[in-house]
């Protein structure tokens, strides 16, 4: 029904100290997710103050990745976010209804879900707020584009090439859109040997570089290739137990390179 007028977006407001990132990747599986709660945690612990958008409705996994358990609350008009390792997170998957309920979300429900999470959600000052989009090139990025025009794209791929045209076409809607990209992200870029100081391209090899050119030239100014971050099998147990890398083990090669990129941003 109608609502009345829509609530401001407070991260639009002229003067708005806030960056927003939004996490974006052609297919599925590649680490996008891992990728956002890594960089989220990486500036939180520097001392920004970050909110993460799980908008991902196939997805949703940024709760479990930070372990945050709680739902949100209700503070009159305002919804109240859970907080995990200093992290500010609302989730598509809060809102599900109890059980496990497939939602179909539609176009039009998932902007309205979109606004909310943007203008009734009480962020406070944040230094960044990520967006965590759901694979592909679908109405979401459209979403973002109209709702958050200021909004930075972070491309993630794997070093695969057909893992790279799909992320090249994702990031290309930010060329139709107007939005600024600001650069690519390999994940999955090798698998250290175990025995020895080789790489093993296990996901083959010059995807991230790929993508980053082509962008460089469908937008006509530079994309930059922000890192590669190696295959970590603890990578993958910190999502599942809500520790990500960079806080457990800062210093291991995949944490440490996305610690590189986050206060590169
Ligand atoms: P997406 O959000 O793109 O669907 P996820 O972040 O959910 O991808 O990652 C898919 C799976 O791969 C998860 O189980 C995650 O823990 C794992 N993963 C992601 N990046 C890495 C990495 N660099 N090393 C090891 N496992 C990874």
């Amino acid at each position: 029904g109608d609502r009345g007028p829509e609530k401001e977006i407070p991260f639009n407001q002229p003067g708005s100290l806030t960056r927003v990132f939004a996490v974006a990747s052609g297919k599925g599986g590649v680490g996008k997710s891992s990728v956002t709660v890594n960089l989220a945690a990486a500036m939180a612990s520097s001392g920004l103050k970050v909110g993460i958008v799980d908008a991902d409705i196939y997805g949703h996994s940024i709760p479990r990745m930070l372990g945050a358990a709680e739902r949100p609350t209700k503070v009159e008009d305002m919804i109240m976010p859970p907080v995990a390792h200093d992290i500010k997170v609302i989730s598509v998957g809060m809102f599900k209804p109890p059980g496990n309920t497939p939602v179909v979300w539609r176009g039009p429900m998932l902007d309205r879900a979109l606004h909310q999470f943007l203008a009734d959600v009480y962020w406070g000052d944040l230094d960044v707020l990520l967006l965590d989009l759901p694979p592909g090139t679908g109405d979401i990025a459209i979403s973002v584009a109209q709702r958050l025009p200021g909004a930075e794209i972070l491309v993630v791929t794997t070093p695969q090439m057909a893992a790279a045209e799909v992320a090249e076409r994702a990031g290309s809607i930010a060329a139709q859109t107007h939005q600024q990209i600001a650069g690519v992200i390999e994940n999955m870029a090798w698998l250290p040997c175990p025995h020895c100081d080789e790489r093993i391209a296990v996901f083959g090899e010059g995807g991230g570089q790929t993508v980053a050119d082509a962008l460089t030239r469908t937008l006509g100014a530079r994309v930059p290739l922000l890192g590669q971050v190696p295959i970590d099998m603890r990578l993958r147990e910190g999502g599942d137990e809500g520790k990500p890398l960079v806080l457990t083990d800062p210093d291991s090669p995949a944490a440490a390179e996305l610690r590189k990129i986050a206060s590169g941003l």
